[in-house]
């Protein structure tokens, strides 16, 4: 719950999407939050009226012909609220200006930081229900699109394959832009698809994530298409050696840190470290991106309910780049491997 005293505020404006959602259900493009100790108000355009009537259990003021922001000050006129928490890494400079210009007079805007973020780290059983399903659809989208995938087709092809496979399977939109990366291609961590021919004799990265009943999923796996060399095998197995490392340490009460530190120790061990560009993990929920960060100067202790990735990975540039990713739910004693499609080098 918002400790409304402790963040010395009389109500909190909501302005982030996904933090919206969270705590009233609405799924629009287009709404601001008032939550005040003890109720709520959700502010949209007339667009919504049908939608957010049917999505909220909170009230619901629908604002005709002026900016949200402008409703929401008069809103906190007539609630006599006076010192107004907003959310300042989701608020524009531009509606934080419109809000502050019509704001009543003794009224004031006090910046606030994660605060719905925080709430939102602990998932429900519900939440873990929906990350899972969607987990579930992303590896059978996966698996589905693995028989398509040959010698003469693009990078692009497959990722249009794989997104249209995930629809089919239950999935409203891919989480994120899916990435597809052939050979040295393989080495830039967020490359995009691109017209690229699969030719054979090469690594293949394949980072997808599914969004479904707004939840989203986060795996990486990566193929060969023929037969790998040596080198090839070697940074696979290190990498793969630091994934399971680091899905070893995550239990409550570690920290992010010590997760992140024994994937780096490992990829230490085989002289990959400075080939690790990036840091282990992330939270994901309604986004693809949240906090808890598992990097490496990350102090967050990890607790039940977190749902995690881990993704180790090393890039070298010319060969290319291996990352693996899976999405685990932490638990008291260690955690539950979402992901259930294989880890080994699939070999096509
Ligand atoms: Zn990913
Ligand atoms: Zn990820």
């Amino acid at each position: 719950m918002i400790d409304f005293s402790e963040l010395k505020i009389d109500a909190l404006l909501v302005s982030g999407l996904p933090n919206i959602r969270y705590l009233s259900g609405f799924t629009g493009s287009n709404g601001m939050l008032l939550v005040m100790p003890g109720s709520q108000i959700l502010l949209t355009d007339p667009r919504y009226t049908i939608q957010a009537s049917e999505e909220c259990t909170c009230a619901v003021r629908t604002v005709k012909g002026r900016p949200l922001h402008e409703a929401a000050a008069g809103l906190l006129q007539s609630k006599r609220l006076k010192r107004i928490g907003f959310e300042k890494a989701r608020l524009s400079y531009e509606d934080y200006a419109a809000l502050k210009e019509h704001l009543p007079l003794g009224a004031s805007l006090k910046p606030v930081a994660g605060v719905i973020e925080k709430m939102r780290m602990i998932k429900s059983e519900e939440e873990i229900a929906r990350i899972r399903r969607s987990v579930l659809t992303n590896s059978e989208a996966f698996q589905t699109t693995l028989k398509r995938i040959k010698p003469g087709i693009t990078e692009s092809d497959v990722a249009a394959e794989l997104e249209y496979q995930m629809r089919l399977h239950g999935a409203e939109k891919p989480a994120f832009e899916t990435i597809v990366a052939a050979g040295a291609h393989s080495a830039l961590p967020h490359a995009r698809p691109t017209r690229k021919i699969l030719n054979g004799n090469e690594l293949i990265l394949i980072d997808m994530g599914s969004c479904q009943d707004g939840y989203a999923s986060d795996m990486t796996r990566m193929l060969f298409l023929g037969k790998p060399d040596q080198k090839t095998r070697s940074i696979y197995n290190a990498v793969l050696e630091a994934q399971l490392a680091a899905i070893a340490t995550v239990r409550e009460g570690a920290t992010a840190q010590q997760v992140d530190r024994s994937a780096r120790r490992v990829l230490k061990e085989h002289g990959r470290e400075k080939e690790f560009v990036h840091s282990t993990g992330h939270g994901l929920g309604l986004e693809i991106h949240e906090p808890p960060r598992i990097g490496h100067k990350e102090k967050t202790r990890l607790a039940a309910g977190m749902v995690i990735t881990i993704e180790p990975g090393a890039y070298a540039r010319g060969l290319g780049g291996v990352r693996i990713e899976d999405t685990v739910a932490v638990t008291k004693n260690g955690c539950e491997i979402l992901t259930p499609t294989s880890k080994e080098l699939m070999l096509l």
